[in-house]
C-alpha cells in the first residue's frame, strides 16, 4: 500500500515543512500545476526529484490567468487522483491552497513581463502573462525553492518565467523540461479531455504539420510563406480556426527573418471550443 502524500493549504505551514528540510540540508524543487495531472506534469515531478531532495507540488487552478469567457469553471479537477499520482511520482508535499490564500481580499499587484509577453499567447490572452507571472512569483516567493521545473509544452511560459526571475533577482533557478506526447504525437494536456474522439483524431495532426513546417524551412521556404501554409494545412486537417503558426527567435520570440539564431516553432489552434497549444525547436 502506497502511503498518502501530506498536503499543506496555507503559507506557515508551508514555510515550516521547508524550514525543517532546509535545516537538515536538504535541496528542494518546486513545481507549479493546475492540477488534473498527466505524464507531463509526472516528468516534471520525477526531475525534480533527481536533481532535488525534497519535491513540493503545487496545485491551483489560477483565476488570473483565466479571462471571464475561457474554461475556469470547467477546467477539470481531481484532486484525490493527483495525490495518488504524485505519490508514485515520488513527490514529498502538496501544496493546495484556497483562492484566499494566494488572493486575500484587497489583493492589488500584479506582475507584468513586457517584450517576450507580448505576442504569440499574449496577444490572443492578454490577461494570461499577468497572471501566470503573478501566481508564479507568489509561489516561488512562499516556498522558496532551490529550483522550479516548468514544461517546454508551454514555451512561451517557460521564456516569460525565466525573464521574470532574472528581472526580480528572485532567488530560484528555473529549469525547463521537454514536452510529453501522446504515442501520436499529441502533446499531453489537461485539456486534452475535453476533444470529443473525432476532435482527438484531427489534435494529432498539429504536431505533424509542425514537424513537416521544420522540414520545409530547413528546405528553404521562405518563413512567413511556411508559417501560412501550416495554417492553412491546419485548417484542412480539421480545426476550426488557427490563431497563429509562428516560426520566432526562440528566446525572445521575437519575428526572424532566417535560422542564423536558435528558432522554436509555435502553434495555438481551436478544436471547436478547446484551444490547443504545441512548439517545437526548428
Ligand atoms: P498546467 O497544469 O497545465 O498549468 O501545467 C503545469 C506544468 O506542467 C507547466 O510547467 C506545463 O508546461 C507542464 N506541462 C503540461 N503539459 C506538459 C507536457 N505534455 N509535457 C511536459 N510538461 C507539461
Amino acid at each position: 500500500m502506497t502511503s498518502s502524500l501530506p498536503v499543506v493549504r496555507d503559507v506557515p505551514s508551508l514555510r515550516r515543512e521547508v524550514a525543517a528540510w532546509r535545516g537538515s540540508g536538504r535541496t528542494i524543487g518546486l513545481v507549479p500545476t493546475m492540477g488534473a495531472l498527466h505524464e507531463g506534469h509526472l516528468s516534471l515531478v520525477r526531475t525534480a526529484k533527481e536533481r532535488c531532495d525534497r519535491v513540493i507540488t503545487t496545485l491551483f487552478v489560477n483565476p488570473r490567468q483565466f479571462a471571464p469567457h475561457e474554461d475556469f469553471e470547467r477546467y477539470p479537477r481531481d484532486e484525490a487522483g493527483d495525490s495518488a499520482m504524485l505519490v508514485a511520482a515520488g513527490c514529498d508535499l502538496l501544496y493546495a491552497p484556497e483562492r484566499a490564500v494566494m488572493y486575500p481580499e484587497g489583493f492589488a499587484t500584479n506582475v507584468i513581463v513586457s517584450d517576450v509577453s507580448t505576442p504569440l499567447e499574449g496577444e490572443f490572452r492578454p490577461h494570461f502573462f499577468g497572471g501566470v507571472a503573478t501566481v508564479v512569483t507568489k509561489l516561488m516567493l512562499q516556498a522558496l525553492p532551490d529550483r522550479t521545473y516548468f514544461g517546454e509544452k508551454d514555451y512561451q511560459q517557460l521564456q516569460v518565467v525565466r525573464r521574470m526571475t532574472r528581472d526580480l533577482d528572485i532567488p530560484v533557478t528555473i529549469e525547463g523540461c521537454p514536452t510529453v506526447r501522446e504515442a501520436d504525437g499529441l502533446a499531453m494536456s489537461s485539456r486534452n479531455a475535453y476533444l470529443s474522439p473525432d476532435q482527438r483524431r484531427v489534435a494529432a495532426r498539429l504536431n505533424h504539420i509542425i514537424h513537416d513546417t521544420i522540414k520545409a524551412v530547413h528546405a528553404g521556404a521562405p518563413i512567413e510563406a511556411a508559417e501560412q501554409e501550416a495554417a492553412q494545412h491546419l485548417i484542412a486537417a480539421g480545426f476550426t480556426s488557427v490563431d497563429y503558426v509562428a516560426i520566432r527567435d526562440a528566446e525572445t520570440l521575437a519575428p526572424v527573418n532566417d535560422l542564423a539564431r536558435p528558432t522554436r516553432i509555435l502553434a495555438a489552434a481551436w478544436l471547436g471550443k478547446t484551444r490547443l497549444i504545441d512548439n517545437m525547436a526548428v
